[in-house]
């Protein structure tokens, strides 16, 4: 995995366009392009994960979470 696939992935198909991740990212880090979200400034993302929880459509996702809690399920 290189490091752009680190940060918050966000499925454009799934996206609604609401902007919640948008005005709510601590960071300033998303935006919109061609009317989706994006991380338009990842050298900002903390990594917080606000935009995953808050997102209505389950758009985002943060792959390092996804191993964590991988991990933890397993046991490791
Ligand atoms: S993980 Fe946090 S800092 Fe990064 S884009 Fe999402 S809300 Fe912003
Ligand atoms: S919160 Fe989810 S649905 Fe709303 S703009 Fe962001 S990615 Fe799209």
């Amino acid at each position: 995995m290189n490091q752009a696939e680190w940060y918050p992935q966000i499925n454009q198909d799934r996206c609604i366009s609401c902007g919640d991740c948008i005005t709510q990212c601590p960071e300033d880090a998303l935006g919109q392009q061609n009317g989706k979200a994006a991380l338009v400034y990842p050298e900002r993302c903390a990594y917080c994960s606000h935009c995953e929880d808050i997102c209505p459509s389950n758009a985002i996702e943060l792959p390092f979470l996804i191993v964590m809690k991988h991990h933890k399920r397993e046991g490791v």
